[in-house]
């Protein structure tokens, strides 16, 4: 090609794991990328989608551990993009959901790099289908909202139980406790139906139900860990526990 082209970034969502709930067009792209900068919520198996000709890294951290800042990953991205490089971002779920993709979007643009945005799958609706939870349910449910669990001091909790329809947390594992007593304090009924799914669509997909006040007892004793969505409201048991079963 002759000329100078912009520089460009595919922010891309990879969806909950499974590499069969990649988008036909994140697939495509990481076939056709020279690099691939993936974070940690990515499974091996993704990884074969990628070109052996490829360079992929690992750029996420642990919850509170180790990793590159952000910073570096920006950093990082606009190099390669500089550099002509076909660059892929690869993102757990949807890249604009709690995942730091609108920062990343905000470092690139800035810097002169074009940015395209290609949604994924995330795990705030995914893990829901595939633990047999419909999000909404006539009669039942007409709201649905998600929330990080990560800070839940910051959380407007009057709110989030008047709407009254289903909560969706992601990041909520290591606040678990607190999250169900915080519901209960605004009302919340005991008895509420709630469910934590563990790494959905993994080949390792597991599942707990249980009344809002034995959830965290009841998580805890699982072993669940994160990444982990956790749901609640009565959607939880509309269905019988067969369907959506791993
Ligand atoms: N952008 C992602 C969310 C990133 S925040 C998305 O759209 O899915 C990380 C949180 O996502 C985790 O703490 C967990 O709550 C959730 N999560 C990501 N992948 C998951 C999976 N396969 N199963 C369950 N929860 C998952």
């Amino acid at each position: 090609m002759i000329g100078i082209t912009t520089p460009l970034v595919h922010l891309v969502g990879a969806g909950p794991g499974s590499p069969e709930l990649l988008t036909v067009k994140a697939s495509a792209l990481l076939q056709e990328a020279d690099a691939v900068l993936y974070d940690r919520l990515i499974l091996p198996e993704m990884l074969e989608h990628v070109s052996p000709h490829a360079v992929a890294i690992c750029v996420g951290r642990a919850p509170g551990g180790r990793g590159m800042a952000q910073e570096e990953v920006n950093d990082h991205l606009i190099r390669l993009a500089r550099q002509g490089l076909r660059v892929v971002r690869l993102k757990g779920g949807d890249p604009m959901v709690f995942g730091r993709g609108g920062e990343e979007v905000q470092a690139l643009v800035k810097a002169g790099v074009a940015v395209d945005l290609v949604p994924g799958l995330s795990s705030a609706w995914a893990a829901l289908t595939l633990g047999g939870i419909p999000a909404t349910h006539r009669g039942v449910s007409a709201v649905v909202t998600v929330v990080s669990g990560h800070e839940p001091e910051r959380l407007p909790w009057p709110h989030l139980v008047g709407l009254g329809g289903t909560l969706v947390f992601l990041m909520a594992m290591a606040q678990l406790g607190a999250i169900a007593e915080r519901l209960m304090a605004q009302g919340m009924s005991a008895d509420t139906p709630a469910a934590v799914i563990e790494k959905a669509s993994w080949p390792d997909q597991r599942m707990i139900v249980a009344p809002l006040r034995e959830l965290a007892h009841a998580a805890e004793q699982q072993r669940m860990t994160p990444p982990a969505v956790v749901v609640v409201g009565h959607v939880v048991t509309v269905l019988p526990p067969i369907v959506g079963a791993p």
